[in-house]
């Protein structure tokens, strides 16, 4: 198989219309289906996270052009991955773990340092969870994240397309675990095997610092597993979702939450 194995313009298509077809699936099923059964304003809630997840296709656009750019130059100069002798899917393989690993990473170093806390809380402040939570990002979380992972993909020898693969497989994950949908207890036991699920990221996203300090996963639970930030609590029957102070109605407006992190 050649680099090219992958079509770039076709993983782009799937990688839109997967997350496309995931949002309004799970949007549908969560309604059917709801974990919280007290959940009001599905629409008004829904509006203003797709507002803040359009703001920030601002930045990803463009940087995704950026990226695919620096991606295929640098592959010229440094090989990364590329040196060792692997068949292009065992190369692909490895950099998607490499690409979670970083992830990993990368939201745990958002819960640990003050600066990017301050953006990333702009997640934690929903008051209630559902798929579009999962779009919920402040911009300058995006951007920082942006900036930080292009040498880290450039010194991997990662692909354009690798990334586009691994937007494929990993916005169905976050989708499923941020919605709303009530899954039996065994599913979940086994879904938590692979990856991040519905009731290990209800707890993350609990008040509690204690508890939303832990399940930091993205696309697969084996690094909680392996640094020892798994946590799990069957019973959730008295969780409170959001931040204390953060989360009330009044502060759940668009600018008021591009605005807070710089005013803390
Ligand atoms: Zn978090
Ligand atoms: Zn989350």
């Amino acid at each position: 198989m050649s680099e090219s194995f992958f079509s770039i313009p076709d993983l782009r298509i799937c990688s839109y219309a997967i997350t496309i077809a995931g949002g309004v699936m799970f949007w549908i099923i969560e309604g059917l289906y709801p974990w919280f059964s007290l959940q009001k304003h599905r629409a008004l809630h829904a509006k203003l996270n797709l507002s803040i997840a359009g703001l920030n296709l601002l930045i990803l656009l463009p940087s995704g052009i950026l990226m695919a750019f620096m991606l295929n130059w640098s592959r010229n100069a440094w090989p990364g991955i590329g040196m060792l002798v692997l068949s292009p899917v065992a190369k692909a393989i490895v950099i998607i773990l490499l690409i979670d690993l970083w992830m990993y990473v990368w939201h745990r170093l958002n819960h640990q340092i003050a600066l990017l806390w301050r953006f990333h809380s702009v997640h934690h402040s929903d008051p209630t969870l559902d798929v579009t939570s999962s779009w919920r990002f402040h911009y300058m979380e995006i951007l920082i994240s942006e900036l930080l992972r292009l040498p880290l993909f450039m010194l991997m020898g990662a692909g354009i397309e690798h990334l586009l693969l691994y937007s494929l497989l990993m916005t169905p994950v976050i989708e499923f675990h941020h919605s709303n949908i009530s899954i039996p207890p065994a599913l979940d036991r086994l879904a938590r095997l692979i990856i991040p699920s519905p009731m290990m990221h209800r707890l993350h996203h609990s008040t509690l610092r204690s508890e939303h300090d832990s399940n930091y996963g993205t696309m697969l639970s084996v690094w909680d597993r392996l640094f020892g930030s798994l946590m799990i609590r069957d019973n959730l029957d008295n969780l409170r979702l959001g931040l204390d102070h953060e989360s009330d109605p009044n502060k759940q407006q668009l600018f008021a939450l591009l605005l807070r992190p710089f005013r803390q």
